[in-house]
């Protein structure tokens, strides 16, 4: 299970947040790099299976999914990045080095813990506001996208929070209240079938529409339907009916 260090999956604000820690820290040669944003909440129950119920290993953490804040982009983990490997390594002079970046951290406006070194989220969050649905504001859609398929991911075992509510706005489907009353319907004639002017084969012929084109029947006369083709709800013709099936 791969680590997440997407910053677009992280809410915005701890985003922008963490980048400067990092950069501060670096500038003062201090090799601090996002570990970890995001976590997945089957990422987090496998961090949560170790070291329990006979999994190999020492217990890594005390929250189970959608009980870090990690699980809702408000949490990163910082860890030393040197000669191209991970360092959690905090003996001798290193112990200030993580000192100075909880100290940096807070200045810019982020948490850390005391109890798990890498660990900064946003502050003044309640795990118990974010499992309802009360997520910080200032959202954006990259990280309201990512949470959003992770809950719909893990709806299914239970505990998921809602949505939220960012998600571009589509328009409700009744916007249009003729439309419930529209019946789309395929043209099904080989050679493609006479769009005309009136209900009858005398009218004139205005177009030809195409085998398998889709048109909206908006009216009835006799065996000819009044056909819109925009669906618009606007008339533009009349086919005969036994060449539309509806779809
Ligand atoms: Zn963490």
């Amino acid at each position: 299970m791969s680590v997440d260090r997407n910053m677009q999956h992280l809410h915005p604000t701890i985003r922008t947040r963490v980048a400067s820690v990092v950069s501060i820290l670096n500038k003062e040669g201090l090799p601090f790099k996002v570990f970890e944003g995001y976590r997945s909440p089957s990422r987090q129950a496998y961090l949560f299976s170790k070291g329990r119920n006979g999994v190999a290993g020492p217990i890594v953490t005390r929250a189970r999914p959608w009980q870090s804040m990690h699980q809702y982009g408000c949490a990163a983990d910082l860890v030393l990045r040197e000669n191209g490997r991970w360092s959690w390594d905090d003996s001798g002079q290193k112990r200030k080095w993580w000192k100075r970046m909880h100290k940096v951290a807070k200045a810019e406006g982020l948490e850390p813990l005391s109890w798990e070194m890498p660990h900064l989220q946003l502050p003044d969050l309640s795990l118990s506001e974010l499992r309802r649905g009360y997520y910080p504001e200032n959202a954006d859609e990259s990280w309201a996208n990512n949470l959003a398929s992770e809950i719909y991911r893990s709806q299914r075992d239970g505990g998921a929070p809602p949505v939220p509510s960012l998600l571009p706005d589509r328009p409700s489907l009744n916007d249009n209240p003729d439309e419930e009353q529209m019946v789309r319907s395929k043209v099904i004639a080989r050679t493609g079938l006479n769009l005309r002017a009136g209900p009858g084969v005398n009218f004139p012929t205005l177009s030809v529409l195409q085998p398998n084109s889709f048109v909206y029947v908006i009216g009835q006369e006799g065996d000819w339907s009044q056909v819109d083709l925009e669906g618009d709800n606007l008339a533009d013709g009349y086919c005969h009916s036994s060449y539309l099936r509806q779809v």
